[in-house]
C-alpha cells in the first residue's frame, strides 16, 4: 500500500477513509515520518488560535466560547471523517482560541503552569510509544525511567534516606490519596484512621476521607493561614485512634507554608504519622537559596508533590514520595496477566503495585526530559524568577493607593482586594476580567490581619516564571480600571 504524501490530503472519498494508508500510526520507524506534516498543522493552528484570542483568555464568556467549539466540533461524529488536517485545524484551533493561557501572564488564577516546550515536546514520545506502566512487556525501557525519577525526586525530599521511592501519580489529589491509603493500611490493625488537618488543608483530604471510608477529619481552623503547633498538640492529646496529622507546603490559596519542624516535632511527640502536601511548594528544594522554607520537609512519612504546578509540566506530573520503600508495599497485588510471581522470581520488575490505577501513561517521560535538560540550576533560576515576580508584584499592591494587600508572599500567591470593596464587588471584578478576556485571577477568602475580618480577595498566582515586571504593573492597571466600574 502506497503511503499518503506528506502534505495535506484534503477530504477523502467516504470510502478512502479507511486502511492503513489513510489511518497511519504514530509508531515504528514509520511513525515519525507520518506524525511530521500532522504535526505542522497543529503547530499552526495552536499559534492561529492563540493569535485569534489575542490575550489571556478569550472574551465573551462560557456563551461565546461554547459556540465556536460547537461549531468547530460538531457533528461530532459526521458520515464521513473530515479528515486528520481539517479535523486538527478545527478542533485544535477552536481550542486554542478558547483557551485559558498560563503562558500569558495576564492568566494567574490557579496553580495551572504554563509548560515547559521541552517538556510538551517529551510528553509527545510518551503519546507517540504508548508505553503502559502496568506491566513491564508494555513498558521495558519507561518502566526503568520511572524508577530512576522515583527515587530521583523522592531523595531530593529524603536525603538521608532510608530507602526514598516515590509513587507516581496524577497530581496532589491521587498523591494525597494515596498517602492516606497508606496510613489507613498501616494503622488498620488499631482501628479507624482518623485524619487531623488545617482548614488550610487542601479539599482532597477531606475528599480522600471520604473516598476511603474514613471518619469525617478532624479541621483545626488556621486564622492565622497555618497549622498551628499548639493546636495540632492539643488535638493529637483530645483525638483517640491511630491519627495522621496533614500539613500543608505552600497552601492553594494563599501559598503559605505550615511551621514543619515545630509540626513535625508535636508528631514525634504524639508518635503520629504526619504527610505533608507540597503540591504546590516541593520545587523550593531545587533552590538553594529557597529550600530552607522546607525545613522539616524530610521528617514527613510522606509528601505530595506536583510538578504540574512549579515544575512546568504538562498534566499531569504527581508524586507521592516516602523515605523507605517499604512503605509503598501496601499496595502490592497480583493479577496472573501483569505480574505472574514466576515471571517476578525470573526477574522481571513488578509493576502493577506502584499505582492504584492499571493502564497508566509513562508521565516521567517529560520529567526526566526537564529534569536532564536544565538541571537543578536551570529549574532553581525557574522558581526563584517565578517567586521573586511575586514579591514585585506584592511590592506594586503595597505601593499602590486603590488596594489593599494580605500578607507578603510566601512562595507566588498574591492576594489583593481594590480598597474598601465588598465582597461582591471583589467577585464581580474577577468575573468581568475574564469575560472580557482581559485578566485571570483567582479569588481565595482569608483573614485580613488588620481587622481580623475574613474578606473575599483577588488571588494572583505567579507560575510564569517569563512574567516581567511590566506585566505585572499592566495587571495591576487592568484590575483598578475594572475595580472601579
Ligand atoms: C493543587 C493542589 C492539590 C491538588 O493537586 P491536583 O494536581 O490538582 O490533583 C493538592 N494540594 C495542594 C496544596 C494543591 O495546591
Amino acid at each position: 500500500m502506497p503511503l499518503p504524501p506528506d502534505g495535506d490530503p484534503g477530504t477523502p472519498a467516504p470510502h478512502a477513509t479507511r486502511g492503513p494508508a489513510l489511518t497511519p500510526l504514530a509508531g515504528g520507524t514509520e511513525g515519525p515520518r507520518q506524525l511530521r506534516p500532522l504535526l505542522d498543522t497543529v503547530l499552526e493552528a495552536l499559534a492561529t488560535g492563540a493569535t485569534a484570542r489575542g490575550g489571556p483568555i478569550p472574551a465573551g464568556g462560557p456563551e461565546a466560547v461554547g459556540h465556536r467549539l460547537r461549531v468547530a466540533a460538531e457533528p461530532l461524529i459526521p458520515e464521513a471523517g473530515i479528515g486528520p488536517h481539517a479535523a486538527l485545524r478545527a478542533v485544535v484551533g477552536a481550542l486554542a482560541e478558547g483557551a485559558a493561557d498560563p503562558a500569558d501572564p495576564l492568566c494567574a488564577a490557579h496553580l495551572h503552569c504554563p509548560p515547559l516546550a521541552v517538556a510538551t515536546a517529551a510528553d509527545l514520545a510518551a503519546s507517540a510509544l504508548n508505553p503502559s506502566m502496568d506491566s513491564w512487556d508494555q513498558a521495558p525501557a519507561a518502566s526503568v525511567l520511572e524508577d530512576l525519577v522515583s527515587r530521583g525526586l523522592a531523595t531530593e525530599v529524603y536525603p538521608e534516606g532510608p530507602a526514598p521511592d516515590a509513587l507516581v501519580t496524577t497530581g496532589g489529589t491521587e498523591s494525597n490519596q494515596l498517602a492516606v491509603l497508606i496510613a489507613r493500611e498501616l494503622a488498620k490493625d488499631r482501628g479507624p484512621l482518623q485524619i487531623v488537618c488545617g482548614a488550610n488543608a487542601h479539599h482532597s483530604v477531606r475528599r480522600a476521607a471520604w473516598l476511603l471510608g474514613l471518619p469525617e477529619p478532624v479541621v483545626l481552623p488556621t486564622p492565622a493561614g497555618v497549622l498551628s503547633p499548639a493546636g495540632l498538640d492539643q488535638a493529637l492529646t483530645d483525638v483517640r485512634g491511630p491519627l495522621l496529622a496533614v500539613a500543608t507546603a505552600g497552601t492553594t490559596d494563599t501559598g503559605e507554608i505550615d511551621p514543619l519542624p515545630q509540626l513535625a516535632d508535636v508528631c514525634a511527640a504524639h508518635a503520629t504519622r504526619l504527610h505533608v502536601d507540597a503540591a504546590y511548594g516541593a520545587p523550593l528544594l531545587f533552590s538553594r537559596t529557597l529550600a530552607g522554607r522546607l525545613d522539616g520537609l524530610s521528617r514527613a512519612d510522606s509528601v505530595t508533590l506536583d510538578l504540574h504546578k512549579l515544575g512546568w509540566q504538562p498534566v499531569p506530573a504527581g508524586l507521592l514520595a516516602v523515605p523507605d520503600t517499604t512503605a509503598l508495599e501496601t499496595l502490592g497485588h497480583r493479577e496472573d496477566y501483569l505480574n505472574p510471581p514466576d515471571d517476578t522470581e525470573a526477574g522481571f520488575p513488578d509493576l502493577l503495585g506502584r499505582s492504584i490505577r492499571t493502564t497508566r501513561r509513562p508521565d516521567v517521560v517529560k520529567v526526566a526530559v526537564t529534569l536532564r535538560a536544565l538541571g537543578r540550576t536551570g529549574l532553581a533560576e525557574l522558581v526563584e524568577h517565578t517567586c521573586a515576580a511575586a514579591q514585585r508584584l506584592a511590592d506594586l499592591v503595597d505601593a499602590h493607593p486603590a488596594f489593599d494587600a494580605y500578607e507578603r508572599p510566601t512562595l507566588s500567591t498574591v492576594l489583593f482586594r481594590p480598597a474598601g470593596a465588598t465582597d461582591e464587588h471583589v467577585g464581580a471584578v474577577r468575573r468581568a476580567l475574564m469575560t472580557e478576556g482581559r485578566a485571570v485571577l483567582g479569588r481565595a477568602r482569608a483573614t485580613d490581619h488588620r481587622d481580623g475580618i475574613e474578606k473575599l480577595w483577588l488571588k494572583a498566582t505567579v507560575l510564569n516564571p517569563h512574567t516581567r515586571p511590566a506585566d505585572l504593573e499592566a495587571l495591576l492597571e487592568i484590575v483598578e480600571g475594572s475595580a472601579a466600574k
